[in-house]
């Protein structure tokens, strides 16, 4: 139990017709756009609303900018230099240093495009650049030098051509950038061709965009989600127990029937300590999300900040593992080129 969560608030137990909370979720169209006109596009900018001195050396990244919805705002802390949420948003000189092992497409994502805006690396699934724009533009991004422009899907995504060609293909994975950065409509349509193409029997939908801005969760939204001829899994990406405020309670229980996964990534002087990640699984179960990975920053140029090391890593999530039910640790992955599968740290 989280302190100060009243038991109510469980997202399995069936929503009360409350004159607050509620009313508000789903939000009505357009006040996600709303909110994502309202950004902050500014280091110097974010840290005047924080109330931190703005003399902190280079803060403009024109390859990276920065992108920082206004209610993901509100849940950092004023004062706060090294506020976890702060860190994972505001641009760090370090980004300009190269390291040694670090690289543009350190995934070798390039080589894993069979199409237009879609990539396969593993058997049975494949995964559309459906959008090539985030509400939010993470410092640590693994996917922040993908050359978006060559793959964008305007209406007649192009990407589903290679999808209906290939039986093999049973999982359709939306991704991005964010795939709900899209217009309701255009999501729509979106989904009604998957729709058509009977082999694939699940869709699965990567998604920031819920937790930095909740407003996103719109009516249309869950009504598309709801349409699909497939079985719709909707994983989510918070990194910080903080991330979770009462907004993404109610996204996330208006989303309730559909399955809801988490996955973070392993961040330095983010959550890189077993008590903030065990802090962060219970209040994901408690808002009707179960963890299911634990990235390992992957090894992307401008991000050797955030990384973490194997070993501490390892020990990290064996501290996890000793403190949570096993449903609420998440695995410790790794992606490596090339292989069949994202890698286990830990067996
Ligand atoms: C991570 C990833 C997936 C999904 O892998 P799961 O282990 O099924 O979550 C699928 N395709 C690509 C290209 C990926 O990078
Ligand atoms: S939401 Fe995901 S894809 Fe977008 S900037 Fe953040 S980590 Fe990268």
């Amino acid at each position: 139990m989280i302190p100060g969560q009243p038991h109510s608030t469980s997202a399995h137990q069936p929503q009360r017709a409350s004159p607050d909370g509620d009313a508000s979720a789903p939000w009505p169209a357009g006040a996600w756009q709303r909110e994502l006109k309202r950004s902050i596009r500014s280091g110097a900018e974010l840290l005047r609303l924080l109330g931190l001195g703005q003399d902190r050396g280079c803060l403009a990244n024109p390859d990276f900018p920065v992108r920082v919805p206004r209610p993901y705002i509100a849940r950092m802390r004023r004062g706060d230099a090294a506020d976890p949420l702060l860190r994972q948003v505001l641009p760090s000189p370090l980004e300009a240093e190269s390291a040694p092992g670090f690289g543009n497409d350190a995934l070798a994502e390039a080589d894993a495009m069979v199409d237009t805006g879609l990539m396969q690396k593993y058997a049975g699934r494949a995964l559309l650049i459906a959008s090539g724009t985030c509400a939010v533009n993470c410092r640590y991004c693994f996917r922040r030098h993908f050359p978006y422009a060559e793959h964008r899907q305007a209406s007649a995504f192009p990407g589903l051509a290679a999808v209906r060609r290939d039986p093999s293909v049973r999982e359709l994975i939306l991704s991005g950038g964010d795939p709900l950065m899209v217009s309701d409509s255009h999501l729509a349509g979106l989904v009604t061709q998957i729709g058509a193409i009977e082999h694939v029997v699940r869709l699965r939908v990567h998604t920031r965009t819920p937790v930095v801005i909740p407003q996103r969760v719109t009516g249309e939204l869950i009504e598309t989600l709801r349409n699909a001829r497939q079985r719709v899994v909707i994983v989510l990406h918070f990194n910080h127990p903080r991330e979770i405020d009462d907004d993404c309670r109610r996204a996330t229980r208006a989303l309730a029937e559909f399955t809801l996964l988490n996955q973070s990534v392993l961040l330095q002087g983010v959550n890189d300590d077993a008590d903030t990640l065990a802090e962060l699984s219970e209040r994901l179960f408690d808002t009707g999300i179960l963890p299911y990975y634990l990235h390992m920053p992957d090894r992307v140029a401008g991000t050797a900040h955030f990384n973490v090391a194997d070993a501490p890593a390892v020990a990290i999530h064996r501290a996890l593992a000793a403190k949570l039910p096993g449903y609420l640790v998440p695995r410790l992955v790794r992606e490596r080129p090339g292989a069949s599968a994202k890698e286990l740290l830990c067996p």
